[in-house]
C-alpha cells in the first residue's frame, strides 16, 4: 500500500528525485495542468509511476509515449 500523501505538499519526483509541489487539491495551479496529456498518455504514465511526476519528467514521458506510438504504427 502506498503511503498517504498529503494533497498539498512538496514531494520527490519518483523519476528524477527532484522535489516539486503537487497541488492536486488546487488542480488549476498544479504543474500537471501546464502540460496537456491525452487520456492514453496519462494512462501510460500511470502504469509506470503511482505518484505525480515533476513537469520535466511529464514532458519526457509524453515524448517517450509519442515515440513508442510511432514505432507501433509502422
Ligand atoms: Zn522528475
Amino acid at each position: 500500500m502506498p503511503e498517504q500523501i498529503p494533497p498539498y505538499s512538496a514531494q520527490a519526483c519518483p523519476r528524477c528525485h527532484q522535489s516539486f509541489a503537487c497541488k492536486a487539491t488546487h488542480i488549476g495551479t498544479c504543474q500537471c495542468m501546464a502540460i496537456s496529456l491525452s487520456k492514453e498518455q496519462s494512462a501510460f504514465i500511470n502504469q509506470q509511476y503511482a505518484t505525480c511526476l515533476c513537469i520535466s519528467c511529464l514532458h519526457d514521458l509524453r515524448q517517450e509515449y509519442v515515440q513508442q506510438e510511432l514505432i507501433s504504427i509502422k
